[in-house]
């Protein structure tokens, strides 16, 4: 971190601010200058309050150098981590293909979509058990049921199952999910993320609706400062002033997050666009820039969902949509 002294500062002031410094563990490097000083603060300034410091009277402005993510960050971790769920890997090359109903519905439902995807290619099997909805009118989610139906999914077809979690009270119901989902709505809930960061879980995280790719980072940040380095990331679209769609997918943050961040990176087009027609062109866009997963929501009657019908493809749409994915990272070489 660089602060920046304001001209005409006196010593005795200079040397109490690199005296509050040393007293957090921090080497100070000062640079004289011909109107301003500037000092050079080395050690771990991750605890520094940047807003404090800017905040001082005798301070013009702060920088940070190094990224406040740390373990996350790629400087740290050079090489693509990989993420292993049962036999399944994703990153570092390992393409994901999540698919399944936004909600758990019933026993039926979430077995025939299960078996479906799994022929046309998914490698894990999501539906919502706990749903995170607008209106507290509108269904919840089977909760504990869900869940169980999804074990008697992954009974049937052999995919290890993603479902979001929204209260960590919840957490010993989710002791054979596969991969825990922090959805848009939570990413932000760090007393969530501190839990899940002391389990062995793999979470995908997704990206809050307003949130900037640093703010993601540091989520997944809070989940390996609890020694949990399982981590997916997902951008699922943010909110922008346009209307058409439901979101705006930012598919940089596919490239912009590989430079910044080791852990894979999945695209789930369906919330992104909130439209049916459009989750083909937006997957086979994900595949083309890079990503290392995609999540799809599949329905096999979505004229009749209890939730996100009108994004949901059919099992034949999903088929289709699989195939071109496949393709295109074939054509890329992947
Ligand atoms: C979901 O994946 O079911 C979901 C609710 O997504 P998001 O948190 O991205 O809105
Ligand atoms: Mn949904």
């Amino acid at each position: 971190m660089i602060a920046v002294l304001k001209p005409n500062v006196s010593e005795d002031q200079k040397k109490h601010l690199i005296d509050w410094l040393s007293a957090q563990n921090i080497d100070v490097h000062v640079s004289e200058g011909h109107e301003y000083t500037v000092l050079g603060l080395i050690g771990d300034t991750s605890r520094l309050d940047m807003d404090l410091i800017a905040s001082l009277d005798i301070v013009d402005s702060v920088k940070r150098v190094a990224e406040a993510f740390k373990q996350c960050s790629r400087k740290f971790h050079p090489d693509d981590s990989i993420i292993d769920v049962g036999d399944v890997k994703i990153g570092g090359g390992n393409f994901a293909m999540i698919a399944g109903p936004c909600s758990v519905e019933t026993h039926d439902q979430i077995i025939e979509v299960a078996k479906a995807v799994k022929a046309s290619g998914a490698t894990l099997l999501r539906g919502g058990a706990f749903k995170p909805r607008t209106s507290p009118y509108d269904f919840q989610g089977l909760k504990a049921d869900g869940i169980e139906l999804l074990l008697e999914a992954k009974k049937a077809t052999g995919m290890p199952i993603v479902t979001e979690i929204m209260n960590a009270s919840h957490l010993p119901l989710f002791e054979e999910v596969d991969v825990i989902q922090v959805g848009a709505r939570n990413m932000q809930n760090f007393e969530l993320l501190k839990e899940l960061g002391r389990t062995n879980k793999t979470i995908l995280l997704k990206r809050g609706l307003a949130n900037t790719l640093k703010e993601l980072l540091m989520s997944a940040e809070y989940i390996m400062a609890g020694g949990n380095s399982n981590i997916i990331l997902c951008e699922r679209g943010i909110r922008t002033f346009e209307t058409y769609t439901r979101n705006t997918l930012d598919l940089s943050a596919v490239p912009m997050l590989h430079e910044l961040t080791h852990l894979p990176v999945v695209i789930d087009p369906s919330h992104a666009t909130g439209q049916s027609r459009l989750v083909e062109p937006m997957a086979a866009a994900a595949a083309a820039c890079g990503a290392d997963g995609l999540m799809i929501e599949v329905h096999n009657d979505p004229m009749n969902a209890l939730c996100d019908g009108a994004q949901s493809l059919t099992p034949a749409q999903f088929d289709a949509v699989a195939k071109k994915v496949m393709k295109i990272r074939a054509c890329l070489g992947e």
